[in-house]
């Protein structure tokens, strides 16, 4: 009788067993399925970037790119400021197993200032240099969102957010988390921009009540590209919405925005404008020396066939 006994708790104790490692192996499977994170929607972010040629463009975006790789449901649109192409960003683009557009546009800068110029542009001395600066990228922005229209014209899924990314910023994952709660204009805190340590809607009872700007106050909305985010099926909304080259420089983020929003209806991201998640960081011109000029007696190895 107690040896039946003994070997029903043997066989009871086995199943326990059993089960419990059952339950152990397939406990990745109820986490699939159950985990908020996974199974929660995630918006497409559409990241558009203009770049162009110069030393330090490839340093830019490997770095720019390699932050990208970090965040989920990323679709980067990288126009080139060129006639062509180039293999270097063709490669950095393959490599990076990014989602991606590749797109190019030349920038038509005209040689003689006109009235047109002395509107968009403005006569700048940086280190002893005087000459014009005009607002970049605005062509290939709105290349971009040429393609974009199209693009969300036929996907079966349009939602989305739109951000102008310029490629020498430097970009918390945090700010795409942020982007990514958007209705329909986001907005938050830039930092080192504008000649301040952050530039910075001001938030009052949950809302946009104005802005921290010392650059160009005036500005309808005094706020740098990196600062904000639009739904992207606003684009489709709005199909005239655009970039211009007809407004003074640094009016390029009011001209967007005012098709989209106003100032009382931002939606203030970022624990409500009091955190920096993006900062306009410039890359300083490298300087490097021409061994022809310098003469020298040993010139250093011809290094053109590299890239760099
Ligand atoms: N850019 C461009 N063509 C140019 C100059 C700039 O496409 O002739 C791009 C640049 O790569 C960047 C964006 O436009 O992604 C903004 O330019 P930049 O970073 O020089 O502007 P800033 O830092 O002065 O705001
Ligand atoms: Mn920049």
């Amino acid at each position: 009788m107690s040896f039946v006994n003994i070997k029903k708790q043997y066989l009871a104790i086995g199943m326990l067993v059993f089960v419990i490692l059952f339950l152990f192996n397939t406990r990745p499977v109820f986490q699939c399925q159950f985990n908020p994170e996974q199974s929660s929607y995630l918006p497409t972010i559409y990241g558009i970037t203009p770049t162009y040629l110069r030393l330090a463009q490839k340093a830019d975006l490997t770095r720019l790119s390699q932050t990208l790789m970090l965040v989920k449901n990323f679709h980067w649109i990288i126009i080139e400021d060129s006639e062509e192409k180039t293999k270097l960003v063709a490669n950095l683009l393959k490599e990076s197993n990014l989602k991606y557009t590749h797109l190019n546009v030349k920038t038509q800068k005209s040689k003689h200032s006109t009235l047109l110029d002395i509107n968009v542009c403005v006569f700048q001395t940086v280190k002893f240099n005087t000459s014009w600066y005009c607002a970049s990228g605005v062509e290939q922005r709105n290349t971009a969102l040429d393609w974009l229209r199209t693009h969300l014209a036929t996907a079966e899924d349009k939602r989305g957010v739109v951000y102008f990314m310029d490629d020498d910023n430097t970009y918390s994952l945090k700010v795409f988390e942020e982007m990514r709660k958007v209705k329909k204009v986001g907005v938050w805190p830039v930092g080192i921009v504008g000649g301040m340590r952050v530039e910075m809607p001001v938030v009052t009872d949950g809302k946009v009540s104005g802005f921290n700007a010392w650059w160009k106050p005036f500005r309808p909305f005094p706020i740098d590209m990196a600062g904000f985010a639009i739904n992207a099926t606003m684009f489709l909304d709005h199909p005239e919405a655009k970039f211009s080259r007809k407004v003074q420089s640094g009016f390029q983020e009011s001209e967007i925005l005012k098709y989209f929003t106003t100032t009382d209806e931002l939606e203030p991201l970022a624990d409500n404008c009091t955190k920096v998640y993006v900062w306009h960081t410039r890359t300083q011109k490298p300087s490097i020396l021409n061994p022809k000029k310098l003469k020298l007696k040993h010139p250093p190895i011809p290094d053109d066939h590299i890239e760099v």
